[in-house]
């Protein structure tokens, strides 16, 4: 029988990772199923249960479960509990544990690309998830400071007090001061289907950025990407961060095992060029 590993999230039509982990699983030479199992809300601890019964091994999480699964799980390690969110979990005897790799997966995306982060000024253009993963990213990177943009101000506040950031909303621009700014773009404005909607970010901001890091990976460029690569300034995309939490959930399946470069480079490929329809 082969190992099963899936995701869970509701609904989870548009998921890449089911193509994405089953590609990784090919060319590491893994025989292994990975399913998307769709969960209705009011049945999660329920269908939990039922999947580490079934000995799923290995689970990511998606929306709208990553916080909610928290109460579904028999432990947390460090890195999930401080962002408060978990993506992956692991099988154990007595339950699943939970792990957050979306921080890990912007790391490794930062060293791909050559950016440090290293008493450098971030600036983080949302308050949710994934602007959490990227406040843990750059406090442990040793940053020089972090700044929070939210529309919701009281949400940027909470970020920031987790992660001795500053933070604003778009009222207060003119508050956010710094030269230079390494930034994370972490809203859904901009994902499909409203591609062409921006944040209310003026040009001027934008010439300020050394590099933008997008977390949106459909579509394939965003405004935003597109508005940071007139500026000359280092782009990574939401692809990138895709793979690479795919990537790090792996490692936590499989510990013993490394991931070479060129697999890594050739299931970002095959991503990029997925059809979503
Ligand atoms: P989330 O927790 O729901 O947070 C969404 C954020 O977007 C909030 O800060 C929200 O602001 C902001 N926002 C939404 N609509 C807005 C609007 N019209 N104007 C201004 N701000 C708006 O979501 P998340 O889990 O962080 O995910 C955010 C994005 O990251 C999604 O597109 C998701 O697909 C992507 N993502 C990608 C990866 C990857 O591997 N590439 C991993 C995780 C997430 P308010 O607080 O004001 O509502």
């Amino acid at each position: 029988m082969p190992e099963k590993y899936g995701i869970i999230g509701y609904p989870l039509m548009h998921s890449l990772s089911p193509f994405m982990h089953n590609r990784y699983a090919y060319y590491m030479g893994q025989k292994e199923s990975y399913e998307a199992f769709e969960i209705l809300p009011e049945r999660l601890s329920e269908d939990i249960k039922k999947l580490h019964d079934e000995s799923v091994l290995g689970l990511n999480v998606t929306i709208p479960y990553k916080q909610k699964i928290l109460n579904c799980i028999c432990d947390i390690d460090e890195c999930a509990k401080k962002i408060g969110a978990v993506n992956t979990l692991k099988y154990t005897d007595a339950g699943y544990v939970g792990y957050n790799t979306d921080a890990e997966g912007l790391k490794l995306s930062l060293m791909e690309a050559g950016i440090s982060l290293k008493d450098k000024d971030v600036l983080i253009l949302g308050a949710g998830g994934a602007a959490r993963a990227a406040a843990y990213v750059s406090s442990v990177s040793g940053c020089s400071s972090i700044s929070v943009l939210n529309r919701t101000l009281e949400k940027a506040i909470l970020l920031a007090e987790d992660f001795e950031a500053d933070a604003f909303d778009y009222s207060s621009l003119n508050k956010i001061s710094k030269p230079e700014y390494i930034v994370f773009q972490t809203t859904s404005v901009g994902m499909y289907p409203d591609v062409n909607a921006m944040l209310p970010v003026p040009e001027s901001l934008y010439s300020r950025f050394s590099a933008g890091i997008e977390v949106i990976y459909n579509p394939k460029e965003t405004a935003f990407i597109n508005s940071v690569s007139k500026t000359g300034a280092k782009i990574i995309n939401g692809f990138s961060m895709l793979v690479n939490q795919a990537l790090a959930s792996r490692l936590i399946w499989h510990p013993e095992q490394t991931i070479p470069g060129e697999i890594r480079r050739k299931v970002y490929n095959e991503c990029s060029d997925y059809s979503w329809s």
